[in-house]
């Protein structure tokens, strides 16, 4: 069965099609810079066993950028597909689920309608994975079309860490709690992890950390959450590409008494000239931002320090919080490729049986899964690329089956 998977960003559009349930990769791609005045869109694809292909295009938005995919997957000399009716089913990652969507979902008139509601907790990201969804039943009406919810994963989060400690009826009246994010991404690597560990999540303590442009981490016991770092959206928690992470409101007003911003500007600087970028001062990369620490760049030092003390913070206190961990697991672009980011989280930990093995921890990056704690080390240490898509491919074929 053919299943194609669409993963939208604010401005950025994946895919990969895959041949289930062998989880063959057919084709995989990404659109980039979806409607910037600024620069133009990057299309890279490859139709396997093709070579891959890189090119710039004009993408004015994302029902644009869903049609770019399907002529890709049809082209002539290297497409995948002869018709697009081989498709047998779609996936989509949606961002925000709040409660009301509490696992995958087929796409309906109803549910579709749902999702709109939803569009004001997560005004980037909703619209753009409304409207892939909406130009895939313009374009392929009548096939199955599932989406599946970043937040669906946290369902039974315990109330004392999915509340804020503010006025009851915020919660009541106006669905005001965390609600956790990446929730694919930690449903696909627990599930990794647990391979790997040979034993079933409901026996295992896990700390998980996706560490990308976005960045959170989750700890989870038997199989449920207990606490995670992203909250009401994804703004809240460890210090990020653009976003500032944990952050005392009193500051906004203060702020806007003081420079004339208006609530929006402060809101947007937040989540957009935040984190890594606003400290480092040379941009969110934490590549560049670790060549220029090695070259004597101060801020950029201080960027790498801030974004390491963070996540030893969380880390120590989702630990302390389960009553150790059996393992703590990195992906993300940072976590899967940065093994000076592991090494800076675990430094000085070996009393507590938290050890990185240097040669483990170094050979360890661009797309591979390993272990690389110490033989003493008494938690597990994992690096886990993340697959998003094809942990959807694997709950759309289940619905299509
Ligand atoms: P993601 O959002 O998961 O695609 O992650 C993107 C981020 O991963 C980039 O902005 C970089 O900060 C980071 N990254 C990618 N490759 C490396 C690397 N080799 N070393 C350090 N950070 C990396």
């Amino acid at each position: 069965m053919i299943i194609l998977v669409l993963n939208s960003g604010s401005s950025s559009l994946k895919y990969k099609l895959f041949n289930m349930p062998d989880e063959e990769l057919l084709s995989s791609g990404l659109i980039e810079n979806i409607g910037d005045a600024h620069k133009k869109s990057v299309f890279t694809y490859k139709n396997l066993p093709h070579e891959k292909i890189k090119g710039e295009t004009d993408c004015k938005d994302h029902r644009h950028a869903v049609e770019l995919v399907f002529d890709a997957l049809t082209e002539t000399t290297s497409g995948f597909l002869k018709n697009l009716k081989e498709i047998s089913a779609i996936g989509h990652r949606v961002v925000h689920g709040k409660d009301i969507f509490t696992g995958p979902a087929v796409v309906s008139e109803d549910s579709l309608a749902e999702m709109k509601k939803l569009t004001e907790l997560a005004p980037l990201h909703m619209p753009v994975n409304i409207a892939c969804i909406e130009e895939c039943i313009k374009i392929l009406p009548g096939v199955l079309q599932v989406a599946h919810f970043d937040t669906s994963y946290y369902t039974g989060m315990p109330e004392f860490s999915s509340l804020y400690p503010v006025p009851y009826d915020w919660h009541k009246k106006y669905s005001v709690r965390r609600y956790g994010f990446h929730g694919i991404s930690y449903q696909y690597v627990n599930e990794t992890a647990s391979l790997l560990l040979k034993k079933p999540l409901s026996e295992l303590k896990l700390i998980s950390t996706h560490l990308g442009n976005g960045a959170s981490i989750t700890a989870f016991s038997q199989g449920r959450v207990l606490d995670t770092s992203m909250g009401f959206t994804p703004l809240e928690g460890l210090m990020m590409g653009t976003r500032a992470g944990y952050f005392d409101p009193a500051v906004i007003p203060y702020l806007i008494s003081k420079t004339g911003f208006s609530l929006e500007d402060i809101i947007k600087k937040l989540n957009n000239e935040s984190g890594l970028t606003a400290i480092s001062g040379i941009g969110r990369d934490m590549r560049s931002i670790i060549d220029a620490s090695r070259e004597g760049n101060t801020r950029a030092q201080l960027a790498f320090d801030m974004f390491v003390h963070t996540l030893r913070k969380y880390i120590g206190a989702y630990f302390f919080s389960l009553g150790g961990a059996d393992a703590i697991i990195f992906t993300g672009g940072i976590g899967e490729n940065s093994p000076e980011v592991r090494e800076a989280v675990f430094e000085n930990l070996a009393p507590l049986g938290l050890a990185i093995d240097e040669k483990a921890n170094r050979s360890i990056k661009r797309e591979k899964t390993g272990f690389i704690n110490t033989e003493t080390g008494k938690t597990k240490i994992l690096v886990i690329p993340a697959n998003e898509e094809l942990m959807i491919a694997r709950e759309t074929y289940k619905t299509a089956s």
